[in-house]
């Protein structure tokens, strides 16, 4: 047990409880969790909200102290991974038996389990997000006593991106497919006018776009592609001669490897290596998911307001997922676009451009990322998931007591 001021990564939650248990097996779980009135667990607390944060009341658990489970069956090509295991820790350990996870976020360092319950993703028209990969989900629930749900149960939409509001995630059972090379280059200087974004997008296994919002267009653009499929040439924007950073002035060493270097999924597929901070280490963060036909009209939005959007910002980011089945999912149901917004570390400022920028998203029945800054209110969501009724009554089925629902999976999803 950890007693001590807990806060997320970007250190701008400070969680209610003061002492973080650590259990060392699920049996120690089990019953911590059955004695408990209020329970939360804590991944490795990148999110940006009080999305973890159990109160002062509640039970926070972390589950580090488990054994650091990652059992590959390479013959059914499937990987089952603690509910403490980070993506570094398991890539690393998928790759060293020749296979891969379909994708990855920007960075290594989130925990599986946290990562798949906010919806995390990375970037590519065919690449759902990280909750796709996910064929099985081990809880402990309420009471204390195990459940497994598989895909192929009717409770399974519910199972995977649950905002922790289920129970305690054990262990996940994740889809693997044979290692694959990528090779990353940076383009600098996309113009918004005369863009073609569904080119751009579906040139490469995964793309991101970069702006600062200080002019009408694009930065840089970073473009992953396998080497096991053909080159797409990318006539749109001239590659960088030097090392680049996502956010001008950081160092590009904390980066992963660029000049079309050749190398391993899971050293190309992340912009940040491992080893290394991510990001700016300073900063607070919103995405918001659109269907992707509305990529370009939210684009030009944007650009309407980056007077007030750029003295805030340290960089935005344009990426594509494919549509997934997870209920709560903010890809659920449609091939989206996501826009995503480094900003400075001082809320005061910030808030109110993030409400500019959802009132000028709103038309586009923009979805914000449950793991980061927004402000969107409960009765805005409900239109925005179509199966939020049938993920709020698989939450009561399995916890009717709501030990799992804290003050943000009350407020958000309206219990
Ligand atoms: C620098 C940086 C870069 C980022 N890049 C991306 C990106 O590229 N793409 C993207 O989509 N997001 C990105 N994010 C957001 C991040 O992926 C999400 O916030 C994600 O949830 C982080 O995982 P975590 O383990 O830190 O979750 P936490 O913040 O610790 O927890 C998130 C939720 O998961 C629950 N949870 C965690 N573990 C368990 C468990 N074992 N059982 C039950 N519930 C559990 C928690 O209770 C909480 O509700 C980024 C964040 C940072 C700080």
């Amino acid at each position: 047990m950890t007693t001590q001021t807990l806060t997320n990564w970007a250190r701008n939650i400070t969680y209610g409880a003061g002492e973080l248990h650590r259990p060392h097996s699920v049996e120690a779980l089990r019953t911590l969790v059955a004695g408990a009135e209020r329970v939360r667990v804590l991944g490795s607390g990148h999110s940006f909200n009080e999305i973890a944060d159990p109160g002062p009341e509640g039970l926070f658990l972390s589950l580090t102290g488990l054994p650091p489970e990652i059992e590959v069956d390479a013959t059914a090509r499937t990987v089952r991974v603690g509910g403490g295991v980070r993506y570094a820790e398991l890539a690393r350990a998928v790759h060293a038996h020749g296979l891969a996870l379909h994708n990855m976020a920007s960075l290594p360092h989130i925990s599986v389990a946290g990562s798949v319950a906010t919806g995390t993703h990375g970037s590519g028209d065919g690449n759902g997000p990280l909750a796709a990969a996910v064929r099985e989900v081990d809880l402990v629930t309420a009471d204390g006593s195990t459940l497994t749900l598989a895909r192929g149960d009717e409770r399974f939409g519910g199972a995977v991106t649950s905002l922790g509001a289920l129970g305690v995630v054990t262990a996940l059972t994740l889809d693997l497919e044979p290692a694959f090379e990528v090779s990353q280059r940076i383009y600098r200087e996309l113009p918004l006018v005369g863009l073609d974004f569904a080119a751009v997008s579906s040139s490469a296994y995964s793309v991101s776009l970069f702006t600062r919002w200080r002019h009408s267009g694009f930065d840089q653009v970073w473009v992953k592609r396998r080497v096991d499929r053909p080159t797409v040439d990318f006539p749109w924007a001239v590659p960088a001669t030097e090392a680049t950073h996502p956010v001008p002035g950081m160092p590009a060493v904390n980066c992963t490897e660029q000049f079309g270097v050749p190398g391993p999924w899971h050293e190309r597929l992340p912009h940040f290596r491992a080893e290394f901070t991510p990001s700016s280490g300073d900063e607070l963060q919103s995405e918001y998911l659109l269907p992707r036909p509305f990529a370009l009209d939210a684009l030009h939005a944007l650009d309407e307001i980056r007077h007030a959007v750029a003295p805030v910002l340290q960089v935005c980011e344009v990426r594509t997922v494919a549509a997934d089945a997870q209920w709560l999912s903010p890809a659920q149901g449609r091939d989206t676009v996501a826009l995503h917004f480094t900003w400075i570390a001082d809320a005061a400022p910030v808030l109110p451009v993030v409400r500019r920028v959802e009132e000028v998203l709103a038309p586009f029945e923009a979805r914000p990322h449950w793991g980061k800054v927004f402000t969107v209110p409960a009765a805005g969501l409900r239109g925005l998931y179509p199966r939020l009724g049938d993920f709020r009554a698989l939450a009561e089925a399995l916890d009717p007591v709501g030990k799992f629902r804290n003050a943000f999976v009350r407020n958000v999803l309206d219990f």
